[in-house]
């Protein structure tokens, strides 16, 4: 997709006499000369396909916003065109289209390929698995990142975590949920490993992708939902088609979303294009899970206060079953092949150390904060 290349870094830096050992320029006036020589001239113009409905709240627009982010950053270089689910492919053909390139890019959630490996639900969301901030520590500093380059690399990909929900909520039910007889004979949209914890509690479960939720519950073809949180709910108006809203998301506590690149595409940039995917997708995740941040706590307070939306918890003895189907589910992936058992080794150590020191940390300090502020 590339428009010119009137000159290679390389041809340039062979005969870049005023480019100092180390990079330095020399002098005021030969940094003026080189700068702008120095950056290649190429410009690229991608596609971004993404599973969210177009300009979608936080998940939409955050897309919107890599792409811009790379464009303000690229100086115009790379031109990133967004597309909604539907556009150019539908959501759930956004892993083909970028490993099999029709677009460069994608967003979306890992756990939405497990057809492709089950591993990569990991990589999203583990129902009782790591919250944001953990999901973010085992990803850059706890090894799943190389873990998610080698599952990707077979599929032509290169995967960036691009955004994150922090804790879901629970779900959209029409009556309430007190024990596990009450999921028997539901038929819930749920995706991913709390997907198939349902299944085993004997829900119906639907994979239905964020822009057919809506219409789905409102007409009974569904009889109960999980989406995301307040903020994205809301905006689907999911509180005009059922009563409860229960807490908390067991199943997504702090789910990962992706940009994933098409490696040849991303490989055909020069080094610093490829420095701005990589930067932009990195300032993207925090961006999301900010907005994500400010705007659930406004928007639970609309659902409540202007809807009358019920609230409701799912009891401890509920969570403490629903946590041993999901830590018997989680467990069998690791055993399905070599791979899956690295993954699930890193993560559950991950996991381990980490519930050690969130008991004292954050955990201890929204206890603390709780004594005075509630
Ligand atoms: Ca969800």
């Amino acid at each position: 997709m590339q428009h010119s290349a009137p000159r290679s870094r390389r041809s340039f830096l062979q005969s870049a006499p005023l480019v100092a050992a180390g990079g330095l320029v020399a002098c005021g006036q030969a940094e003026q000369q080189a700068a702008p020589a120095v950056q290649s001239q190429q410009h690229f113009k991608w596609k971004m396909v993404t599973t969210w409905p177009k300009d979608f709240p936080a998940l939409g627009t955050g897309a919107n916003n890599l792409a811009h982010s790379i464009e303000a950053l690229s100086d115009g270089r790379l031109h990133v065109k967004v597309y909604g689910a539907g556009e150019l492919v539908p959501a759930s053909g956004v892993f083909d289209a970028v490993s099999g390139g029709t677009a460069e890019m994608g967003h979306g959630a890992a756990y939405y390929w497990k057809g492709k490996h089950e591993a990569t639900q990991f990589f999203s969301a583990v129902p009782f698995g790591l919250n944001a901030a953990e999901i973010n520590g085992w990803l850059r500093y706890g090894g799943g990142q190389s873990l998610w380059d080698e599952l990707y690399a077979p599929f032509n990909l290169q995967a960036f975590p691009v955004g994150n929900t922090g804790v879901q909520m629970g779900g959209w039910f029409n009556r309430e949920i007190n024990t596990l007889a009450d999921f028997s004979g539901l038929v819930m949209r749920m995706p991913g490993l709390g997907g198939e914890v349902l299944r085993r509690l004997e829900v119906t479960v639907k994979a239905l992708p964020g822009g057919e939720i809506f219409q789905a519950l409102k007409t009974g073809a569904i009889d109960a939902t999980e989406w995301v949180g307040p903020y994205n709910d809301l905006a689907f108006g999911l509180h005009q088609a059922a009563q409860y809203y229960y807490w908390p998301g067991w199943h997504e506590p702090g789910t990962a979303l992706e940009c994933m690149v098409n490696k040849q595409a991303l490989e055909a940039l020069p080094a610093d294009l490829q420095a701005v995917v990589a930067y932009a997708c990195q300032a993207a995740n925090d961006d999301m899970l900010s907005e994500f941040t400010a705007r659930n706590s406004q928007a639970l307070k609309t659902l409540v206060d202007e809807h009358g939306v019920q609230l409701r918890r799912f009891s401890d003895e509920l969570l403490a079953q629903i946590g041993k189907v999901s830590a018997e589910v989680v467990a069998e992936i690791a055993g399905q092949d070599p791979f899956s058992s690295r993954v699930y080794d890193s993560f559950d150590a991950f996991r381990k150390n980490s519930i050690a020191y969130t008991r004292i940390s954050e955990e201890a300090y929204t206890q603390a904060r709780a004594l005075t502020f509630g």
